[in-house]
């Protein structure tokens, strides 16, 4: 028996995209460093990810912050508000997106399968994210009883007590468990202090860091060959 154990943001989707096209629509100006720019706007999330999951700020207020902060240090030409558009936008463009062929089918398989548990793990705000699980259609996949949101706990990724949380509800030991994310301090940290197996989908080709996922890959392509070919056991 095995468990899979995904992130929603930029792991079942790419939402990278729509956060720069966002930006790119309310300014008027093409991003083409998007990799700074997403660099920079992701660095901003660390900083309030404790106030949205208490609820004390929300995701809109949070991520129009994060975008003026990613406009001033690129010097990107915005006025003050932009940022709060630039986030109902992102909301706005969140309610089309999708997860790819490659990726339902590798759920698929994974569901279909009687030796594999499919988990999910995320990090935000409890409405916004199982909006998110309805947006994608993600029932299809997992049960819901499967999915955490850490605005639903008392912890923040990467808290190995959240993994603690995901072997109990699948009833598997840290060696069956497989997490799949993008994000190598929240994602990768939890798993390898977890003592679980990781798939480090590195998207914007950070450098290798000490302490190495099992699997390294750099785009949504090599993920789902990774998860179709079989090779988390
Ligand atoms: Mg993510």
């Amino acid at each position: 028996m095995r468990g899979i154990v995904f992130d929603i943001d930029d792991t079942l989707y790419c939402r990278q995209d729509l956060l720069v096209k966002a930006a790119e629509d309310v300014l008027g100006v093409r991003i083409d460093d998007w990799r700074e720019f997403i660099r920079i706007f992701y660095e901003k999330s660390d900083v309030n990810m404790a106030g949205l999951e208490s609820g004390e700020v929300t995701t809109r207020e949070t991520n129009g912050w994060r975008y003026e902060e990613t406009f001033r240090i690129m010097g990107l030409p915005f006025k003050h508000g932009d940022g709060c558009i630039a986030a109902d936008v992102y909301l706005e463009l969140q309610s089309h997106m999708f997860l790819s062929e490659n990726m339902k089918k590798a759920l698929d398989a994974f569901a279909s399968d009687p030796y594999t548990r499919l988990a999910i793990l995320t990090a935000g705000e409890s409405k916004h994210q199982w909006h998110k699980v309805d947006m994608l259609g993600l029932d299809k996949w997992f049960d819901r009883a499967n999915i955490i949101v850490t605005g639903d706990t008392d912890f923040s990724k990467p808290d190995v007590r959240l993994c603690r949380m995901i072997e109990e509800q699948l009833g598997l030991k840290p060696d069956e468990l497989w997490m799949i994310g993008d994000n190598y301090d929240k994602d990768i940290t939890a798993a390898l202090d977890a003592g679980w197996h990781s798939v480090w989908l590195n998207r914007r080709g950070l450098p290798e860091p000490e302490r190495r996922a099992d699997i390294e890959v750099f785009t949504d392509d090599e993920l789902t060959d990774i998860l179709i070919s079989n090779r988390l056991r």
